[in-house]
């Protein structure tokens, strides 16, 4: 059996007058015309516990968008025991199967429900629309079908059998249950890190960032109308020690698959670790955890392209991308017009809310976020380091913090080595004869290694910055901001505190999700 092989979902340009523009409009007035009430979803079923948590738009945190049920240990311990129950008919069911809910729920996603992915990712995360779209619309809809056709090649991959001998290669699901921790900055990620393991025939328990549980729940509604069997994936709203410490100690703990900060990943590695004789199987640990990117600009580069990778790098989606453009090494020959034009262009952003198209900056996603954010600001200021553009914040209605570039003459200032994730980008001028020097200045200032760039018209440059950066970065981009990485295109993530480079939308995450056994007949 062939499915056709998949091209990337096109971008909607939300034009005036258009129709998908027309349905999104509609789709957030209905949004916030009703306060949801979202249930977790265990065995198939809507689980509500009375205990709730409200869900506010970020760049409007007076309005109500409605309140998701909590759960507690009972409901994750409900949750792997739905799980594992419905392990043995899932990992029983055909390929064929299995790989035609994802597609008709990428179908879905595409279609039916494209206005309500995005206006669920607008609002609950303060996403534009043209961010939203790239996410909730292509990004998620090409992990699906992209994972299916990846996986059907890999079913495919069969070893040598001489004359007598049948030599086969079976693709199991792991013996258990995986846990799937997702991040609030990506709605793709939330829906692809369960999806992914579940079409390879595993169940999981999915716990998503509480600050995307409104368009986790989009989501999960359409795996079920795309007839995802009960117990396959659970939605549960606890809280992550309580997960990590019902799940990492079940003997049934098959796997993590885990989006979110370095800090939290190296606790779940530990308890794991420190529980390896509980398990019957040695659980696999796949996770991306954040970045510090880098661009680094060449004396050959054309001023307006840096400043252009930089304003799009750094403050999309305000910055909250673990591939966002955070820390950048400018040659003197052209800092003074990469200044001009970098400000020039932030100082152009509009900010406010997502429901009005024309803002480019919306909220950064919390109150929490926001202060950490704005105390990098504050202490920048104190320390004498020089604001090119921004450096203000307001929260009175929403999280905003105007996106701010820091020029610093320290390399190793904290906001040239630490993640921020927010609308921050730290810069440093470096004397343009140099570039061999400040190479290794990018190499060894972050302890992370996910995204960079080099921008520059000497190929020369560009061959020495691509060998020299060899381990500094999993995604690295010639001539070009180092975010946006496309399923299908670039494979995406990071080595070193970036996480274990699984890329997502590639076969080298999906074979994490398998475990081969191989099976010799002699004839
Ligand atoms: N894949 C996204 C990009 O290339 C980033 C994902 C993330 O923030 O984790 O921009």
């Amino acid at each position: 059996f062939q499915f056709a092989h998949p091209v990337n979902e096109p971008v909607l340009n939300y034009a005036p007058g258009s129709a998908e523009k027309v349905a999104l409009k509609k789709q957030l007035a209905a949004f916030k015309a009703v306060e949801m009430d979202i249930p977790m979803y265990i065995n198939g079923q809507e689980v509500r516990t009375g205990k709730t948590v409200d869900i506010r738009p970020p760049h409007e945190h007076k309005h109500k968008l409605g309140h998701f049920h909590q759960g507690d240990a009972s409901h994750v311990t409900q949750a792997i025991n739905a799980a594992l129950a419905a392990r043995e008919e899932w990992a029983n069911t055909t390929w064929e199967q299995r790989a035609g809910i994802f597609l008709r729920a990428a179908e879905l996603m595409a279609t039916k429900y494209r206005a309500h992915m995005n206006a669920a990712t607008m609002l609950g995360q303060s996403k534009n629309a043209y961010q939203a779209e790239i996410d909730s619309a292509c990004e998620i809809i090409d992990f699906l079908r992209y994972n299916v056709h990846f996986l059907g090649e890999i079913y495919k991959q069969q070893p040598y059998s001489p004359q007598g001998i049948h030599n086969r290669v079976e693709y199991r699901p792991l013996e258990g249950f995986v846990v799937a921790v997702t991040p609030f900055n990506f709605t793709a990620i939330a829906g692809n890190l369960p999806t992914s393991a579940a079409m390879c025939g595993n169940v999981v328990v999915w716990k998503p960032a509480n600050t995307q549980v409104y368009s986790a729940n989009v989501i999960m509604k359409i795996l079920i109308e795309a007839g995802l069997p009960a117990g396959v994936i659970n939605l549960v709203y606890a809280d992550g020690p309580t997960i990590g410490d019902i799940s990492f100690s079940h003997p049934d703990f098959a796997g993590i698959h885990f989006t979110g900060s370095t800090g939290v990943f190296q606790t779940m590695w530990k308890t794991i670790g420190s529980n390896i004789n509980k398990y019957k199987t040695y659980p696999r640990i796949v996770g991306e955890t954040g970045g510090k990117d880098f661009v680094i600009a060449h004396k050959s580069a054309d001023p307006a392209v840096v400043a252009t990778a930089l304003a799009r790098g750094a403050f999309e989606y305000q910055g909250q991308k673990c591939s966002a453009a955070s820390r950048a090494y400018i040659p003197s020959n052209i800092a003074e017009e990469v200044k001009k034009i970098l400000v020039e262009q932030v100082s152009s952003f509009k900010i406010g809310t997502t429901e009005d198209f024309t803002n480019f900056i919306n909220a950064v996603i919390d109150e929490k976020s926001f202060n950490k954010i704005a105390q990098y600001i504050d202490n920048a200021k104190k320390d004498g380091q020089n604001i090119w553009v921004g450096g203000t914040y307001d929260k009175s209605e929403g999280y905003f913090i105007h996106p701010t570039v820091i020029e610093t003459k320290d390399p190793k200032y904290v906001t040239m080595c630490e993640e921020i994730f927010g609308p921050v980008l730290s810069l440093y001028v470096y004397d343009a004869e140099k570039f061999e020097e400040t190479l290794a200045l990018v190499d060894s200032t972050s302890e992370y290694a996910l995204t960079g760039s080099i921008i520059s018209t000497d190929r020369y440059a560009i061959d020495l910055a691509t060998k020299r950066l060899t381990n500094a970065a999993g995604n690295f981009y010639i001539n070009d901001k180092p975010t946006g990485a496309v399923v299908g295109q670039q494979p995406f993530g990071g080595a070193r505190a970036s996480g274990t480079n699984d890329k997502a939308g590639s076969m080298l995450n999906l074979y994490r999700w398998l475990s081969a056994r191989t099976i010799k007949e002699t004839m």
